[in-house]
């Protein structure tokens, strides 16, 4: 069953424009859970799949695999989850310039339709394909409970894992950097503005040290291409309400992203010297830089299919690929070609959709078929 390229364009956008209009964020539970079941019933139908639901501290996901299967060879995996726009009405699509425009839609509800759609052509097309398929719905809020549950707690392996949630078409990810996320507070002493000797200000305080973490982390600039550690201040925070009032406590949070060879505990141990006495901190996500070791065959398919070299790249942000990656499991990270991501302009380019679609469906052939051409 050969589609033609018209029809498989057709059928990767409606699928797209299917998932953006459901608002699958953090803050609507009711809607991640609706847009599991628009997925199951792809998944479904498709003969000799099991799908097996999963939930870890309320977060639901999914496995897909064929009958008998523990193992796949290869695992696609995807999230359906999205970041939150602050209206609802946001969740829409459109089409202009050769592209899909919406929220998620480059992140990742475009290349999750690519999965469904390759995934149920694979498996309708041959019997017993050690194919598996996984989707999660917390990596915009860290995959605590979805890839990393699966892969430490449940036990899921497999030889390879796909992501496409990172790279670009001819660029494939093969070190990713870590994250620290941290929660900064500071206790002081209330007093009238007007006699500032009488108070102890935590808020001047926490501005202080941040521009002395700012002053720091400028002095570890290195390369052009940004590989260096990266400290931004996210939020400031007081519960004062008065502006004559000196207030007495102030808290503020921190993004903080670093290549190997530096690791999550120098990092906090820089930070926390950097900051110095009377500040707390909070780890609220932390993640060791991770290096990928992508399958060589599918540096060659994506240079065969789309006619270029495929380069070897790095991510500043983090995926879900850590916590396969952390395992030894090679992962594949590129994805069609994407812009403005998290941001209401999110745009996902549709021709790479099908070509990536292409490289996908080839690269899965020669992997999984013996012999294929
Ligand atoms: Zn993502």
């Amino acid at each position: 069953m050969i589609q033609s390229s018209k029809d498989l364009q057709r059928r990767l956008v409606a699928l797209t424009r299917d998932l953006i209009l459901i608002p699958s964020d953090a803050s609507h539970p009711e809607d991640i859970t609706r847009c599991f079941e628009f997925i199951i019933n792809h998944v479904e139908s498709i003969d000799n799949i099991t799908v097996k639901k999963y939930c870890h501290c309320d977060v639901p996901s999914l496995v897909a695999l064929p009958k008998n299967v523990r193992k796949p060879k290869v695992l696609l995996c995807g999230h359906l989850d999205v970041i939150t726009h602050s209206d609802v009405q946001r969740y829409r699509s459109h089409i202009a310039d050769g592209r899909i425009y919406g929220p998620g839609s480059a992140d990742m509800k475009g290349p999750l339709a690519i999965l469904l759609e390759i995934f149920r052509n694979l498996h309708t097309q041959y019997e017993n394909l050690p194919l598996g398929l996984v989707i999660t719905s917390d990596e915009e809020r860290g995959g605590e409970s979805g890839i990393r549950f699966l892969f430490d707690e449940i036990g899921l392996r497999c030889d390879v894992a796909m992501i496409p949630d990172g790279g670009s078409l001819n660029e494939i990810i093969v070190e990713e950097k870590g994250i620290l996320h941290l929660k900064i507070q500071c206790h002081g002493h209330s007093a009238h503005a007007a006699r500032p000797w009488l108070g102890n200000n935590p808020l001047e305080r926490l501005v202080d040290a941040a521009s002395r973490l700012r002053n720091n982390f400028e002095s570890l600039k290195q390369d052009e291409d940004h590989w260096y550690p990266t400290c931004v201040l996210t939020n400031i925070r007081t519960p004062n309400q008065s502006i004559n009032r000196i207030p007495s406590e102030a808290e503020g949070t921190l993004d903080i992203r670093f290549p190997a060879p530096y690791n999550v505990n120098e990092m906090l141990n820089h930070v926390c010297k950097i900051l110095g006495e009377g500040i707390d901190i909070h780890t609220l996500i932390s993640a060791e830089p991770t290096r990928l070791s992508p399958d060589s065959l599918y540096l060659s398919v994506t240079e065969e299919i789309t006619g270029k070299p495929a380069n070897l790249g790095k991510e500043d942000g983090g995926s879900d690929a850590r916590f396969v990656g952390r395992l030894n499991i090679p992962v594949i990270v590129s994805r069609p070609i994407v812009g403005e991501l998290h941001s209401e302009r999110e745009w996902i380019d549709i021709s790479t959709m099908e070509t990536f679609y292409c490289i996908y469906e080839l690269y899965l052939k020669r992997k999984l078929l013996k012999r294929e051409k």
